[in-house]
């Protein structure tokens, strides 16, 4: 089920923890993190020329120091802090499972679910049994006019088979929650994957062909009948990719909202019976829905017209099995799935420590009742004073630099700055603590545990439709390791787990901390005025508050980052200007806004700009230095692939040179000359 539609504006990509992960090994498990420094000299590479590459100045020595673990597709500061924070909720989720003293109800339901989670012989006696009921109501369909009810039940379960259907903040009316249904269905991780034409895609269509059929066999299909079963579910969901939105089409939010009584869905898709399939799933009743995608689901209802049933059981044998946790599941498939979606897609050559993927899960299932230990022994109230006042100077700076902008109209401005205004902070951890006493965790039913917390989601999320929109809900857990902004809430989010070294540390000078959490802080408020964001007022509605004049300048000035990010290349691929434009516009102005904010600072508490500090750095290099440390990274080439095909983020390097090279700012600070590689004569900026 795809809980909540928004277009919510991450700081980094989340492609690889969205990834099926799985099996038990030792590798990765011995190996402590530490929090790494803001200005970390040891990352830098004083060798390379800063006005030619700045990233490979910044953060040349990272791979060496931080080479990618054999349990990660990727090494970076987020993986670094993600990892740090799984040690401290590992402790936490330690001392909850000991069933030696009375505990109260959260930690007996964190405990027991991790420890059920652990307890890998306990999953394996059982084995494939745990799947048996659901395979059950597969094998039992006799006729597609029962695959409503069934249907619903898989979108309880999160098996979005065919389609995902759930609620959302409305985009007309931001005060209310309404009722979606989206494309879904496929288990490459993006149309294209379907259809673009090139040895790569073949090879990975072919690995994924092998991959279902092995899957199949593994939950009792014949041999021979798995195989012909992969080919039909192939053929099947190729035409569900064809009918679906590509990535970068989904990032208009027009193209994802219409808004229509449940008859035109009926007549759009007459195959279901859409009044039986909400009512299953428990859902309040409505009249009127969002649906998302109207061809998708045109297309979608020939594609079930013209598909035998006997094709169909497989491919929901297979949705059911690639979309369970395999930490729950027997070991075999377990390690089936992670040789598809983590050695072959992402290029990890083993899976992760079961601690760690158990601790994940836990916070996934239990993300309020496990955030609030968590904020208890980890993140003190001065850190949330700091950063709400690191934010406050950043939105003064963005008031200052919308009042400079000299390409906007006073009414525009006057909008923007409304809009600005409105945006609320969301920082640390929320007011109020979620109520978990109607879910049963039961120690030693790790299976039963995951299918009860996520129906308890689904019908919590489902409850919503018709409701007014709560604005104190938060979409994330507590110590997530990442930053959004929300259009339709008009809200930044930085939780408890991302405000920490290197990002953000009370400790070190402002200097570090704006160039680190400034940006990410710049970089979210930026995304309300984005390509996207900027199409919603400052309530949360879709609605357009620009001059048709300064519209046109904003899609003019926008071109120069599309053609600029296009030019980059990764592997065989070139980055796809148009996908990635949100987030390099946040980018660009995020920094902006971040330095704006620091040298307002520094003037008020008397920095002196010109005098080296001990480390050997003017307080602007300090921040620049800063900025492109938050990027240092290593990513395996499988990954990069993934992420320049299907992800709106650039590349980490092109996040950091991608920017500087806009900022005079840079330039100056380390005496660049304009033509040098890191500063060219021709500059892109919006904001
Ligand atoms: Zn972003």
């Amino acid at each position: 089920m795809r809980y909540t539609f928004t277009a919510v504006s991450i700081i980094l990509f989340l492609t690889v923890s969205g990834a099926p992960s799985f099996g038990q090994n030792a590798g990765g498990a011995a190996k402590t993190y530490s929090l790494i420094p803001g200005l970390d000299k040891s990352l830098m590479d004083t060798s390379a020329d800063p006005c030619t590459d700045f990233y490979q100045y910044a953060c040349g020595n990272w791979s060496k120091l931080h080479p990618i673990p054999s349990d990660a597709p990727y090494s970076d500061q987020f993986y670094n802090l993600d990892q740090y924070n799984r040690q401290v909720l590992r402790n936490i989720l330690v001392r909850a499972a000991k069933t030696d003293s009375a505990r109260d109800a959260n930690t007996q339901k964190i405990g027991d679910y991790y420890a059920g989670c652990l307890d890998d012989s306990a999953i394996q006696v059982k084995g494939f049994s745990v799947l048996r009921p659901e395979l059950d109501r597969i094998d039992h369909l006799t006729s597609k006019s029962q695959l409503p009810e069934l249907l619903a039940h898989f979108q309880l379960i999160n098996v979005d088979a065919f389609l995902g259907f759930g609620s959302q903040q409305d985009f007309q009316d931001a005060t209310k929650t309404v009722a979606v249904a989206s494309q879904s269905g496929i288990g490459l991780p993006e149309k294209d994957y379907y259809l673009r034409t090139g040895a790569k895609d073949e090879e990975i269509r072919k690995q994924y062909v092998q991959h279902v059929t092995n899957v199949l066999k593994l939950i009792g299909e014949p041999d021979a009948q798995a195989a012909t079963d992969a080919q039909a579910i192939m053929k099947l969901e190729t035409a569900l990719a064809k009918v679906s939105l590509d990535v970068t089409a989904q990032r208009e939010p027009h193209n994802v909202y219409h808004w229509m009584p449940k008859k035109d869905l009926r007549a759009l898709a007459p195959v279901l019976n859409w009044d039986q399939l909400f009512a299953s799933t428990g859902s309040p009743a409505f009249a009127e829905l969002n649906v998302a995608e109207p061809d998708f689901f045109k297309g979608l209802n020939d594609i079930i017209a013209q598909t035998d049933l006997a094709v169909i059981k497989p491919y929901l044998r297979w949705h059911l099995a690639e979309s369970l946790p395999g930490t729950v599941l027997p070991k075999a498939l377990d390690d089936e799935k992670f040789d598809f979606y983590g050695r072959k897609l992402v290029g990890t050559p083993e899976q992760e420590a079961r601690w760690k993927r158990c601790v994940r899960s836990t916070d996934g299932a239990l993300p309020e009742a496990l955030g609030k230990a968590y904020v208890e022994e980890q993140f003190p109230a001065s850190s949330k004073e700091r950063a709400v006042a690191i934010i406050h100077d950043i939105e003064a700076a963005m008031d200052r630099d919308l009042s400079s902008l000299d390409w906007m109209s006073p009414e525009t401005k006057a909008r923007a700055r409304e809009k600005l205004h409105l945006i609320a902070n969301k920082v640390g951890y929320p007011d109020k603590w979620r109520d978990y006493s109607k879910l049963e965790i039961v120690r030693g039913d790790a299976f039963g545990n995951t299918l009860r917390a996520t129906e308890f989601e689904s019908h919590r999320q489902l409850a919503k439709i018709g409701k007014p929109v709560d604005r104190n809900e938060w979409i994330t857990s507590t110590p997530t390791v990442n930053a959004f902004y929300n259009p339709s809430m008009n809200d930044i989010n930085f939780p408890a787990g991302v405000l920490q070294p290197a990002f953000f540390d009370s400790k070190q000078p402002d200097s570090v901390n704006y160039g680190h959490i400034g940006l990410f802080m710049g970089h979210e408020i930026t995304h309300g005025f984005d390509d996207q964001g900027r199409q919603f007022d400052g309530h949360g509605n879709l609605k357009d508050w620009w001059t048709k004049e300064d519209a046109d300048k904003f899609t003019s000035k926008s071109q120069c980052l599309v053609d600029e990010y296009a030019k980059f290349v990764v592997g065989d691929t070139h980055l796809n200007g148009k996908l990635t434009l949100g987030e390099n516009t946040a980018d660009n102005g995020g920094l902006r806004l971040a330095y704006m904010a620091f040298i307002a600072r520094a003037a008020q508490e008397g920095i002196d700009q010109k005098s080296k500090s001990t480390d050997g750095y003017t307080p602007a290099q300090q921040f620049f230095i800063g900025f492109a440390q938050d990027w240092c990274s290593d990513w395996r080439p499988e990954l990069e692939r993934l992420i320049a095909t299907t992800d709106p983020h650039s590349p980490d390097r092109f996040r950091t040179n991608g920017v500087l090279v806009n900022m005079r700012e840079f330039s100056d600070a380390f005496s660049c000359k304009i033509g040098q590689a890191m500063a060219p004569a021709k500059a892109c900026r919006i904001w």
